[in-house]
């Protein structure tokens, strides 16, 4: 794990970055536990005018930070632009939002002698995130925004395959003015990971990214007692009922599938189509598929970006070999992709039997599984007959229908004629091996803070 930028669409190695040393990260703990005592008991304002300084820096230097993530992930530009808007969208929102969601509660308390209690948000102390490269800045803000906001702060382990990605969004932070410790990009090992986790003065640990990794670091957490949310993986169902408006419902589900190479914990990844519209999606949705084209992701004419990594590419090839070796059909689509770059080919994966192991993995890339269901309650079935519960999308004409379907489905977040929306004022998260706990609102603010009981007691009251 040595942190570089390998141009997924070139292969070129463009920069390689040393590892930290264990002294490093020891002072970046301690700078961290520093700072933290100075910035807890900042104000709301103060902490607000530098979050919203982070977001006007992100929007006048988008055109510079985006192409970073186009160099060091293969997005496609408008994407990166895309994402950037999205970070300083997060950091606004806990800026107009952060004081009102931490004020204090009080208590209905039955009994007066109770006293006057109210609980009170206080944050803990340094965090560590550990976060993937398929949304560079995304990640970061969702974590670093709301964190910051309570008061506490942060060090960072990113992908290390974003390097460049993680400095700049440390550098931008400096710039808008954030306290020295505030906020540090480590290019930390795995066994560093632990050091951290270990060190008392760390209060716990948000990560989002595979179940392995999730698995790790949060029994690292767990033996030293400290609080995780884990944002894992996902296997979104895409469920199409007989009377959904079939263009729209294609469209979405091609861009729900392609979307940022396919690489989205939340992408559209199993489309469940009722048995009576399944063949007329089908072909609607190869002939969407196949118009998509895979190129250079900075030209403003590619629609389908290059996978992170030629390792990335090399596996999904490989799950796609082990799915047909299980029973399933896989019908490549649309013209050839570039031979040279991270690509493969969009394949749709059909017959994917019920013994078939394939029907539980994430494809991390431009993948579909089509499933025929024999009416809505057999799509209700195949949607929930997954070890995740991250997003998912119920698609029909009739939306209070749909409603009633969403409700039915076991997952995280669902949307009725949309695929799982990724937005600075929803909240994020999900169920099962897709992890625990909620990133963004109010939800994500208060994952990290001491829910703290203040009860002010009458003194003379009578015993
Ligand atoms: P990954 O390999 O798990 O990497 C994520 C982060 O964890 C990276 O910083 C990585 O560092 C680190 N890491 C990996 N293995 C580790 C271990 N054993 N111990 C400690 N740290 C470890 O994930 P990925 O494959 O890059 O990302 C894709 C996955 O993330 C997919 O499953 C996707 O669905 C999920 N994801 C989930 C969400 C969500 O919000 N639920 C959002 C985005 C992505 P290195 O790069 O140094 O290995």
């Amino acid at each position: 794990m040595s942190y570089s930028t390998t141009n997924p669409f070139t292969g070129e190695v463009v920069k390689t970055f040393p590892d930290a040393t264990d002294d490093e990260v020891r002072a970046a703990i301690a700078k961290a536990h520093e700072t933290f005592l100075a910035w807890k008991q900042t104000g709301f304002g103060q902490r607000a005018a530098i979050l919203q300084k982070a977001a006007d820096l992100l929007r006048a230097e988008s055109e510079a930070l985006s192409a970073i993530l186009t160099l060091e992930m293969g997005k496609l530009t408008a994407e990166a632009k895309a994402e950037v808007e999205l970070s300083a969208q997060i950091l606004e929102y806990y800026v107009r939002n952060a004081e009102a969601l931490l004020a204090p509660e009080e208590l209905p308390v039955l009994d007066p002698a109770e006293g006057r209690a109210k609980v009170v948000h206080e944050p803990l102390g340094v965090l560590l995130a550990v976060e993937p490269w398929n949304f560079p800045y995304y990640q970061i803000a969702r974590i670093l925004a709301p964190q910051l906001s309570a008061g506490n702060t942060m060090l960072l382990k990113h992908a290390s395959n974003v390097p460049q990605s993680a400095a700049a969004f440390e550098d931008l932070m400096k710039r808008a003015g954030l306290p020295d410790g505030a906020f540090k990009n480590l290019y930390a090992t795995r066994s560093q990971i632990e050091l951290i986790l270990n060190d008392p003065r760390v209060q716990g640990v948000a990560l989002t990214g595979s179940e392995g990794a999730g698995a790790s670091v949060a029994s690292i957490a767990g033996k030293a007692l400290k609080k995780s949310t884990l944002e894992l993986g996902g296997n979104d169902a895409f469920v199409v009922l007989k009377d959904a408006d079939m263009k729209k419902t294609v469209d979405w589900a091609v861009f729900g599938r392609h979307w940022n190479g396919g690489q989205v914990c939340v992408s559209s990844k199993r489309m469940i189509i009722v048995d009576e519209v399944y063949d007329a999606f089908l072909e609607s949705y190869t002939k969407g598929v196949a118009a998509l084209k895979a190129g250079d992701p900075s030209d403003p004419e590619t629609t389908l970006a290059p996978l992170s990594s030629q390792q990335a590419a090399d596996d999904i090839k490989a799950m796609i070999r082990k799915a047909v070796e299980h029973g399933a059909t896989a019908t490549e689509v649309g013209p050839a992709v570039p031979n040279r770059g991270a690509f493969v080919q969009p394949t749709i994966l059909t017959n994917v039997g019920e013994d078939n192991p394939a029907r539980y993995w994430e494809f991390f890339g431009p993948v579909s599984m089509l499933f025929r269901a024999k009416d809505e309650d057999d799509a209700v079935r195949i949607a929930n007959d997954t070890p995740f519960g991250l997003g998912g999308s119920v698609f029909t004409a009739d939306a209070k229908h749909g409603e009633e379907v969403a409700h039915r489905i076991s997952t995280g977040m669902i949307f009725v004629n949309h695929p799982t929306m990724v937005k600075a004022d929803l909240p994020f998260g999900g169920i099962r091996r897709s992890g625990y706990g909620r990133e963004l609102i109010g939800l994500g603010l208060k994952e990290f803070v001491n829910h703290k009981l203040v009860d002010v007691v009458d003194i003379d009251a009578e015993f």
